[in-house]
């Protein structure tokens, strides 16, 4: 066992100015997926107290000055803090294995190593990116100049907290501006406690605030006119609402990080098949599917599908269930039980309209009465099936055949969502055409899954969001351009 839940009570505050202050509004129990008997309080905020930290985001700027600090020593606060993050791994990934679905294990190797690295992958674009001379005639000169919004409204979803917080906070410290991070209602603490130690590694206090709370504390932060920009990870149907709030509430620029239904698209001469399944079966099985980036849609050349299926079949079906903190869990735990009923009516709904099970299909109980979902197999789902046009978000693998290698790309993409795919075939010719026609805002070679380089920019087509994080534009978007003329 990676740690023992029950000695983990971690505090139940907002973080604001610095300091844990408790929320006017009621304590909330959050619950662990793994263990429904391990109910921990966290304390959520009124609108006054979104207020509060927005204000105090506010006048952290312009008591610092940190969005005209020289940009080397902004860097140097944020490597410091990664650091601080690195030396304190045990300590959140506990917080974090235990409330959300991540694996402890994975928390320390993966998970913390990407909060603290983003700190420094972003802390080194600071003093790296520069203004413009612009093209003018003799007589005038224009410098293009980049300026921080001020106070950015950042939103997170529960299924990775700490790396998709960190992909917010970092680039926007890095560029000089102060944050209110709203993180997901089922997964506060570990989030809270990054911030905690950034306070530790000199960053003013009051820059980053961290206020808990559903939804309304959400739009709270995000129609707040002293919020500047805002960035978002989450569900489609929430961006969709936020993007409506920000034109509403003072017209402010948005980027949104929103859900996907990934395409694998498998040619009968890829590499090495049984790898292969391996990485098609780990693409849906990952997190339990609980990841924007799953692969939860196999489709494969007819020559080889039935042989394909049965060994992805095979990779799919030696996972074990168990709890976050138990170092032999490969299959961790569904969130909540609304995700997991949810799970359960798609896919019925998809096999009632039609579709063939090949694997699993239904709930599982687990230790302590978690609920766990089996990972799935279903083939043949038509498109205008739920199972088909929703995200599922769960351990589940929709399968559907082709001939032709444009029929194959037009089945992978998707009519809604576009966030990534897979093509998988030794044809360099075959895999460019397809990476070229796969409407998709990151098209994976070969290979399956995010790694942990991120100078590539991350973010969807179609429903998928707008604008990107990580690279140079997950910089770029926490700075305004200004034009300077000068008349010579
Ligand atoms: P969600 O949309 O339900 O919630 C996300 C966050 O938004 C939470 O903090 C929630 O409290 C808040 N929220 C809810 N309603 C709001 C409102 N009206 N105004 C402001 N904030 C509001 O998503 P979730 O269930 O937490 O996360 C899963 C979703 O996130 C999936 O769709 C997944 O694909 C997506 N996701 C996308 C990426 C990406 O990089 N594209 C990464 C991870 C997850």
């Amino acid at each position: 066992m990676y740690f023992d839940p029950k000695q983990i009570h971690p505090d139940s505050g907002l973080l604001i100015g610095g300091q844990r202050v408790r929320g006017a509004a009621s304590q909330y129990p959050v619950a662990s997926p793994s263990d429904p008997a391990v109910v921990r309080e966290v304390s959520w905020a009124s609108e006054d107290d979104v207020d509060h930290a927005v204000t105090s985001a506010r006048e952290a700027l312009a008591r610092s000055g940190w969005s005209t600090t020289a940009p080397r020593e902004r860097a140097r606060v944020l490597r410091r803090w990664a650091d601080l993050i690195d030396e304190n791994a045990h300590e959140i990934a506990c917080l974090e294995a235990l409330v959300s679905a991540r694996v402890h294990g994975e928390v320390t190797t993966r998970d913390v190593k990407v909060a603290s690295e983003v700190l420094r992958f972003f802390g080194e674009f600071a003093d790296k990116l520069e203004g413009v001379v612009t093209a003018t005639p003799e007589d005038s000169l224009s410098l293009t100049l980049n300026e921080p919004y001020g106070v950015v409204g950042a939103i997170s979803p529960w299924n990775f907290p700490i790396i998709l917080s960190s992909w917010k906070w970092a680039p926007a410290l890095a560029a000089g501006n102060a944050v209110v991070m709203k993180p997901s209602e089922f997964t506060p603490f570990a989030v809270t406690r990054l911030a905690e130690l950034a306070a530790q590694a000199g960053l003013p206090e009051g820059l980053l605030n961290i206020v808990h709370g559903d939804g309304a504390v959400g739009a709270a932060l995000v129609r707040h006119p002293d919020v500047a920009c805002v960035t978002f990870t989450g569900s489609s149907a929430t961006g969709a609402r936020i993007m409506a709030d920000a034109a509403l509430h003072g017209l402010k620029p948005v980027s949104l990080e929103l859900g996907g239904k990934g395409a694998q698209l498998v040619f009968a001469d890829a590499p090495d098949l049984d790898q292969l399944a391996a990485t098609v079966a780990r693409g849906i099985t990952y997190n339990s599917g609980q990841a924007c980036f799953a692969g939860s849609r196999l489709v494969i050349e007819e020559s080889i599908a039935e042989s394909f299926i049965e060994r992805v079949r095979q990779a799919m079906s030696g996972l074990r269930p168990g709890p976050t903190w138990d170092e032999g869990t490969t299959l961790p735990p569904v969130i909540n039980r609304k995700q997991l009923d949810r799970m359960s009516r798609l896919v019925g709904g998809g096999v009632d309209a039609g579709a063939r099970l090949l694997l699993g299909g239904k709930q599982m109980d687990g230790p302590h009465g978690a609920c766990f979902f089996e990972p799935t197999i279903i083939q043949g789902v038509p498109r205008d099936n739920a199972a088909f046009q929703e995200e599922i978000f769960g351990p589940v693998l929709l399968v559907d055949t082709f001939r032709e290698a444009d029929e194959g790309i037009a089945l992978a993409n998707h009519p809604h969502y576009g966030l990534t795919a897979s093509v998988h075939t030794l044809d360099i010719r075959k895999a460019l055409h397809a990476a070229r026609r796969l409407e998709s805002g990151t098209v994976w070679i070969n290979d399956w899954g995010r790694r942990s380089d991120m100078t590539a920019p991350f973010g969807g087509y179609k429903r998928s969001g707008i604008g990107k994080d990580m690279g140079a534009a997950g910089y770029q978007k926490y700075l305004k351009s200004k034009a300077v003329w000068i008349q010579s």
